[in-house]
């Protein structure tokens, strides 16, 4: 990882197949740098000589700080509400004192998705779902703003083979009726087929869920976590360590869906961002 991360200047001198070979070995190792709402922000925030420095978002929440061969380099989640524009993270280097940094956002138009949902309470709640509804967005806001300090592997996999039926960012209409963008990936595949972990981890919680259906939850370390949804059967219990590839589950159609897929969200500084960043450019169709 080092090593490649060592040739990149060297594109600029060499052909541009060369630059190809170095692009697609250094997307294997980190997630892309894309600066729209819903991407991320890959920023050196110390040489890496020095200690590690902590780094924390506009929101105050904690930013996970990779060791790469010649920088610290923050990997920063921008939120989907991100106005385009600067942006700043703050730096706090070992001997206590703090730095901002600047970034910009750019703009980004998501497309948008129309879908139809059979059962209406999925899409206007009863009062009792409500009250269910606003206890688990509680529980959900928690889960995403998990920070655990061991060091996150970035190199993800496809958690399950199938296309893609639903982009992230997209904004969705649900029963002609606007509702949130969609804050994951949606892989259509047959019910029943394996999920696999996209990254080393451990379970943070398990459960059912009234929109998401039977899920789980992995936290990577350093505020990274991933989330998959409408599952028929969970394999696996909170607490439990989990390698790459790692069966945790299988595809089913649990919670508001349309079909059985999978839904798959990755979250950094407890916000949700594009799941295709983390995946080679190859593997996402
Ligand atoms: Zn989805």
């Amino acid at each position: 990882m080092k090593k490649r991360l060592a040739t990149l200047p060297a594109f600029v001198l060499f052909s541009s197949l060369l630059f190809i070979n170095i692009f697609a070995n250094v997307a294997f190792a980190f997630p892309k740098n894309d600066l729209k709402p819903g991407g991320v922000a890959i920023l050196p925030v110390a040489n890496s000589a020095q200690r590690e420095p902590k780094v924390f978002d506009e929101n105050k929440n904690q930013v996970a700080v990779i060791h790469g061969k010649s920088n610290w380099l923050a990997i920063v989640g921008i939120s989907l509400d991100a106005r385009p524009g600067l942006h700043y993270i703050s730096i706090r280097t070992a001997n206590g004192k703090t730095r901002k940094k600047g970034f910009r956002v750019h703009q980004h138009k998501y497309r948008t998705q129309r879908l139809t949902i059979r059962n209406k309470n999925k899409v206007n709640p009863n009062k009792k779902s409500m009250k269910r509804i606003l206890r688990e967005m509680k529980l959900k806001k928690r889960l995403i703003k998990t920070y655990s300090n061991s060091e996150p592997s970035l190199s993800f996999i496809k958690p399950v083979a199938g296309r893609d039926s639903g982009r992230f960012g997209a904004r969705r209409i649900f029963n002609k009726q606007k509702r949130k963008p969609h804050s994951g990936m949606d892989i259509a595949s047959p019910a029943g087929r394996s999920i696999h972990a996209a990254s080393r981890g451990k379970v943070l919680y398990t459960g059912n869920l009234f929109f998401t259906g039977k899920v789980v939850y992995i936290d990577h370390g350093e505020g990274l976590i991933s989330l998959y949804a409408h599952m028929s059967k969970i394999n696996v219990k909170k607490g439990q360590t989990i390698k790459q590839g790692q069966t945790i589950g299988r595809v089913g159609m649990t919670g508001r869906v349309t079909g059985p897929h999978l839904h798959w969200s990755v979250y950094l500084n407890g916000n949700a961002v594009d799941p295709a960043l983390f995946l080679p450019g190859k593997l996402i169709k």
